[in-house]
């Protein structure tokens, strides 16, 4: 079989676009969390078809190489072997290349805000003793579903860290607590088990209780058929002994063909018809939040969104709350503690103030913003983070936020960013490394910060004998060379 260098070429081409949209797509909504039984393998199939093809069409070209000429000049053995080896390493790089493309955008963001959901939120060294017993002293409406929640709500990511988790629980409840954000996907569905035991006793009318389209195992993929979404559903209902829940999430929603998939809407619509579900929400924290809330306002569809929301926030991200909140949309802030990095902020606490319940009474300060969901997995956090319910920021606590802004200025590597990544000539991930420095000395994680950065492809090493172009392009004025050698050193595992 006669093969052209140019057939060869075009069928990697081919490759490395099915590696793109096939298994770069399949890595992607594996990481974003799908259920990995409801990923799609037909265009990895297809991917790997292709691959082998066109891994089986360069040998036959390289042995072919030059069979058309006088024998004298044909290559010799050795040669073609090496220009076969280049051919295929080269379309190897390639289609890993356009695989890792699909995949950059969950790298750059998502990541590293899924990150920020494990905020390093332990409890004050020192508790006030004003704080104990505290209790939930405002509730405020949910957009236009109306129902008033509290404005310190309880997220259950993290519930069953707790050595008693249905104690706690039953106590946040007691202390007024009644807007409950859980998941299938939390702790493997057990979060929502603990959560059923006590509902069960509970008058089911004064809570809020808000579930994901998930199973145990991840979100429900999109173009999954209804009866796929409801049996979810029923899942999550059985676990949680009601008959049903107030809000249902697109869970972590990254794209639009996501968040308005037309069987998820024919689901929702039958489950609210059966009156399994009342209200229809979004949670999304990707690199297309800006499309992804879009779309999800202008549809109309959505009762909530639930945005990841700080003191200094991102300016569009105002625009978006504001928008939302225009639509009559709930919106429930969460990674609410800035990264959390307040290991160090003990020095500012005083009795009036501790960072945590600054961050919150900021968050709650903005009248477009119904409550926060913050995780509770210490019995302190009950008399701590309730202890900022109702209560106005201050001047004491915006001198916190000002002391803590100040700790992370020119340090902190906003998990959204990226714009210094084009000034560095060796492609090195400098969000990717200053954030597992953060890890490292913000939330005293020291051993999984070095364990990601000994998994990334690049690292500061790099940096040492580097004339750092990258000076200047940090927006937050980061000393970018400065903080990746001292990450480099802090994260190297020395023999
Ligand atoms: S100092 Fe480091 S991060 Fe900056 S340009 Fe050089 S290699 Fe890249
Ligand atoms: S160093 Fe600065 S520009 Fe670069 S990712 Fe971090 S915050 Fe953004």
């Amino acid at each position: 079989m006669k093969i052209s260098g140019i057939g060869v070429f075009i069928a990697w081409l081919i490759t490395m676009v099915l590696g793109y949209v096939g298994l770069g797509t399949y890595f992607y909504e594996m990481f974003e969390g799908m259920d990995p039984s409801m990923l799609s393998v037909g265009p990895v199939v297809v991917f790997a078809v292709f691959a082998l093809a066109s891994m089986v069409v360069t040998v036959i070209w390289a042995r072919n190489l030059g069979s058309d000429r006088p024998a004298a000049e044909v290559p010799s053995g050795r040669r073609r072997f090496l220009v076969g080896g280049a051919a295929l390493t080269g379309g190897v790089i390639g289609v890993g290349a356009a695989t890792a493309g699909r995949m950059s955008g969950w790298f750059r963001t998502t990541l590293p805000m899924m990150g920020e959901t494990s905020e390093a939120d332990s409890t004050s060294d020192s508790p006030h003793p004003s704080w104990k017993g505290s209790r939930i002293v405002s509730r405020k409406p949910l957009g236009s579903t109306g129902f008033m929640v509290s404005d310190i709500s309880i997220g259950t990511g993290r519930l069953m860290g707790h050595s008693d988790p249905e104690a706690l629980f039953r106590e946040a409840l007691d202390r007024g607590v009644n807007y409950i954000d859980t998941s299938p996907d939390y702790a493997g569905a057990k979060s929502e088990t603990a959560i059923g035991n006590v509902l069960k006793d509970r008058n089911r009318e004064e809570l809020f209780v808000v579930t994901k389209w998930c199973t145990s195992d991840g979100h429900v993929r999109h173009g999954s058929d209804p009866e796929t979404y409801l049996a979810a559903l029923d899942d999550s209902l059985s676990r949680l002994q009601t008959d049903y829940v107030d809000l249902i999430h697109v869970h972590a929603c990254d794209s639009v063909e996501r968040l308005l998939d037309p069987n998820m809407m024919k689901a929702f619509d039958m489950a609210k018809e059966q009156g399994k579900v009342r209200f229809l929400g979004v949670s999304t924290h990707t690199p297309n939040l800006e499309e992804v809330a879009g779309a999800a306002i202008d549809s109309g569809k959505f009762d909530v969104m639930m945005l990841a929301y700080h003191h200094g926030t991102w300016p569009k991200q105002q625009d978006i709350i504001d928008r939302a909140a225009e639509n009559g949309m709930g919106i429930v802030a969460m990674k609410t503690l800035k990264g959390a990095k307040h290991r160090g902020m003990m020095e500012f606490q005083n009795e009036e103030t501790s960072y945590t319940q600054a961050a919150f009474k900021w968050v709650n300060s903005n009248p477009a913003v119904s409550c926060l969901v913050i995780s509770f997995f210490e019995t302190a956090h009950l008399d701590e983070y309730l202890y900022a319910s109702g209560k106005s920021l201050t001047e004491a606590d915006v001198a916190v936020l000002d002391k803590y802004d100040e700790l992370i200025a020119g340090t902190h590597c906003f998990a959204s960013c990226g714009d210094c990544l084009g000034s560095c000539p060796e492609s090195v991930p400098i969000n990717d490394v200053l954030r597992h420095r953060m890890y490292f000395e913000g939330y005293g994680d020291e051993k999984e910060a070095m364990r990601l950065y000994a998994r990334l492809d690049k690292q500061a090493d790099r940096c040492v004998s580097c004339s750092a172009p990258c000076t200047g392009a940090c927006p937050q004025d980061i000393d970018i060379k400065g903080r990746m050698l001292g990450a480099h050193e802090r994260l190297t595992l020395v023999a």
